[in-house]
């Protein structure tokens, strides 16, 4: 069982290459992100809390995500789990970190998908993903080869995201600075880091990533 993390800014290609994964190798996509928004759209008194806070591009607060994730790893992913979008603060990886040892489990490794700042405003204000399976497209580097229809699973349900702003994204970017890139320094120091070029074309990142999974 083979559990990683991606690290990365948001547009960094994390959603994008977990998908893959999940499709290619059985593993188990945690996407602390999409599980809010699910929070949001099923109208728990969880979701209404942390509505605000999402379309500001605040992060929401460390109890919430790690109760989150704490549920998930339960259920055990014979490929492994991929974490996507969290951990995002040292506390969220100090409590990663228990909870995967209170489960007699470990992380295989750390991936961090670098990528220009200058290069996410145009990612992120071009995605769009589908509402029914999850597909992630960018209107210029990835679309849809039918207009308005999901390749993956034919659905019309195609979605932007509320916070896929340029003024909710510099938020977010700086909650990333602020909060986030400190896990660089503590993956690296944990001998887990591997830093790949996610601005490479979307097969070699895979590519990249694969690399990372397969040297055990
Ligand atoms: P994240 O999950 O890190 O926020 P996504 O995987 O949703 O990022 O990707 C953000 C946008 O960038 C999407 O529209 C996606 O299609 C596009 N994208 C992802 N990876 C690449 C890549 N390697 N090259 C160009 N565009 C990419
Ligand atoms: P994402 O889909 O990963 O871009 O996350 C969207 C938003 O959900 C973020 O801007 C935060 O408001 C919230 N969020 C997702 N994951 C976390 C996390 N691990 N910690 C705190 N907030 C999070």
């Amino acid at each position: 069982m083979v559990n990683i993390i991606l690290l990365g800014p948001p547009g960094a290609g994390k959603g994008t290459q977990a998908k893959r994964l999940v499709d290619e190798r059985q593993m188990v996509q945690l996407s602390t992100g999409d599980m809010l928004r699910e929070a949001r759209n099923s109208g728990t008194e969880m979701g209404r809390v942390v509505a605000a806070v999402m379309d500001r591009g605040d992060l929401v607060t460390d109890e919430i995500v790690i109760g989150l994730i704490a549920e998930k790893l339960d259920h055990a992913a014979a490929g492994g789990f991929i974490f996507d979008g969290f951990p995002r603060t040292l506390k969220q990886a100090d409590a990663l970190g228990d909870l995967l040892a209170s489960k007699g489990q470990s992380l295989a490794a750390v991936v961090e998908m670098q990528v220009d700042d200058a290069a996410l405003v145009a990612r992120i204000t071009g995605r769009f993903t589908c509402g029914n399976c999850g597909a992630v497209y960018h209107d210029h580097t990835h679309p849809t080869a039918k207009p308005g229809v999901c390749d993956a699973c034919g659905s019309t349900n195609l979605k932007r995201r509320a916070d896929d702003t340029e003024d909710a994204l510099k938020v977010r970017l700086m909650e990333y600075y602020k909060k986030t890139s400190p896990l660089i320094g503590y993956y690296y120091a944990k001998d887990k880091l591997t830093s790949v070029d996610g601005l490479a074309e979307v097969g070699a990142v895979a590519a990249a990533i694969a690399k990372v999974l397969d040297r055990g």
